[in-house]
């Protein structure tokens, strides 16, 4: 900085050396010379060169001087000639100096406003704590401009012909980069992550649409390799055509992805434990259902070792015992891999799930707990449901609590009227299931239902609820709950229907 107002400061003493001069020599020309043409016109040449030293100062000086220079010169060359054309040279010469001089110092009043408005720029751009560079982007807009859907390939290589113009410390920091200038004329290939590039895609495609500013968040790679997440902000400064200069701004956000994740994470553990919980309340059902084939196995096996101990063992007895111990191992087998897969700790996947059978799964899974508390199921499943998009275990998960909670509030009503109607429709764009029981109803606010922790069970936890309606939101989809118009309840969910190509399942 110091060293550009030295240099400013010898170019004004240049500038302002070589306009005196130049002054003196049409000075000397016009006192001198016998010509008659408008010499004193030539001095708007001085308040021209005094202007190049970017010096108010020294313009005003120069126009005053040379005014002073013409009307001297007209006196000694014309002194006590009556005022004719002499004269008229003279006032035109005078008006073009003025009027040059005042544009000058004009031009130079807008150059001071826009190196101040220039030296604001940069000081924000330097000072913000914010990462934030200028790109070159003119080779990708050459690469993009007439292509209108561009292979991958051709992104790749419209991303890396973008080049670094400048780019502040904050900037060099995200990057894990030791000062801006090993970013300042550099591309971001080596920061670049297959994500980079197709956001650069999508980047390039909205300017090319028109918009001014885009927000997009996106993953690079440090200098040691490490993924850094930011949201971008990339804008086109007006009159910057052809993507010349690019201002992209950046927000840290790796910190607030982890955090991002440990929360999905806490939350992918709640529900599994919930499962858990669910299926615990299940466990003397299901353990009767086990042990049901399993005494049969025992019982066929003591029948076939009889029909063996005989003294003509009959084989075709013997082979039927087989038979039936081999049915029942495998309806216990059965039950126990329907318990497996609900109680499995596993990420949530999307894949496209067709519900009728997910139902008809979940109804054998409850089943004996329904028999044993004289429940009757209903069921009325549309034939031509169509597939919605999500985790299978999640949505078993929600099915399975709605209807324990169903079969519960009709703990106390009459056996006689103890129904589960479950049903499954399309709605427009998303499947709709129905819960409806014939018990309590419910006493409270129906939304007060949905929030953590609350119960009126002595043994409830009051979770239940809040999973299903985060799992039914996660899936983008939506959980409700109201009172029925005659007796007890309906616990109903909206899943938006899968789309087209979605893995089925
Ligand atoms: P929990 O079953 O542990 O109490 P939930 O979140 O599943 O937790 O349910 C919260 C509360 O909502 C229950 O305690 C009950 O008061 C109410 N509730 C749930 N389902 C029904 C229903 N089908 N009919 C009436 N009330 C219900």
């Amino acid at each position: 900085m110091r060293g550009d107002a030295d240099a400013r400061r010898l170019g004004a003493r240049l500038h302002g050396a070589m306009a005196a001069t130049l002054a003196l020599v049409i000075f000397a020309l016009d006192i001198l010379s016998p010509l008659q043409g408008a010499v004193a016109v030539l001095y708007t040449t001085v308040v021209l060169v005094a202007s190049r030293s970017q010096m108010r100062a020294l313009i005003w000086a120069a126009g005053s001087l040379t005014i002073l220079l013409a009307v001297a010169g007209y006196y000694i060359s014309h002194w006590g000639e009556p005022l004719d054309s002499a004269a008229m040279r003279l006032a035109v010469s005078l008006v073009a100096i003025g009027i040059t001089t005042l544009l000058c110092v004009r031009h130079q009043l807008l150059a001071e406003a826009r190196r101040r408005s220039e030296t604001r720029y940069r000081t924000i751009f330097n000072a913000a704590g914010l990462p934030i560079w200028e790109s070159d982007w003119s080779a990708a807009h050459s690469l993009l401009a007439d292509v209108d859907e561009p292979e991958p390939a051709r992104i790749q290589r419209a991303a890396r012909a973008a080049v670094i113009r400048d780019a502040n410390e904050a900037a060099a920091r995200l990057f894990g980069l030791k000062g801006r200038d090993a970013l300042v004329g550099q591309t971001l290939a080596p920061h670049h992550t297959p994500a980079a590039e197709a956001t650069f895609g999508d980047i390039a495609r909205a300017l090319t649409s028109g918009d001014q500013t885009i927000e997009q968040e996106t993953q690079f790679l440090d200098a040691s390799g490490e993924p850094v997440d930011v949201l971008l902000r990339v804008t086109i400064p007006p009159g910057s055509d052809g993507w010349g200069r690019v201002l992209v701004m950046a927000l840290d956000i790796t910190e607030r992805k982890r955090a991002q994740a440990r929360l999905a994470q806490s939350q992918a553990e709640l529900t599994h434990v919930s499962r858990l919980t669910t299926l615990g309340q299940l466990a003397a059902s299901i353990a009767h259902e086990v042990n049901q084939p399993l005494s049969a196995v025992v019982t066929y096996a003591k029948s076939g070792k009889r029909w063996l101990a005989r003294e003509a063992p009959d084989a075709a007895e013997v082979s039927d015992c087989l038979d039936h111990i081999a049915a029942n191992g495998t309806r216990a087998a059965d039950v126990i891999a329907r318990i497996r897969d609900v109680a499995r700790k596993a990420d949530p996947r999307r894949e496209a799930i067709a519900l009728a059978p997910l139902i008809e799964e979940t109804v054998a899974l409850l089943q004996r707990d329904l028999q044993t508390h004289a429940v009757a199921i209903k069921l009325t499943v549309a034939g031509d449901l169509p597939r919605v998009a999500g985790d299978r275990v999640q949505i078993q998960q929600v099915l399975m609590n709605l209807m324990l909670n169903a079969e519960q509030a009709m703990g106390e009503v009459p056996v006689d009227r103890r129904t589960l109607d479950l049903k499954a429709r399309r709605d427009g764009d998303a499947v709709k299931i129905d819960v409806c029981d014939a018990g309590t109803g419910i006493a409270a606010d129906p939304e007060s239902l949905f929030a953590p922790f609350f119960t009126t069970k002595t043994t409830g936890l009051g979770m239940g609820l809040s999973i299903c309606r985060s799992i039914i939101e996660q899936h983008g989809g939506t959980l409700g709950a109201a009172n029925n118009g005659g007796r007890g309840a309906t616990f109903w969910f909206r899943l938006p229907i899968a789309p087209e190509g979605a893995e089925a399942i």
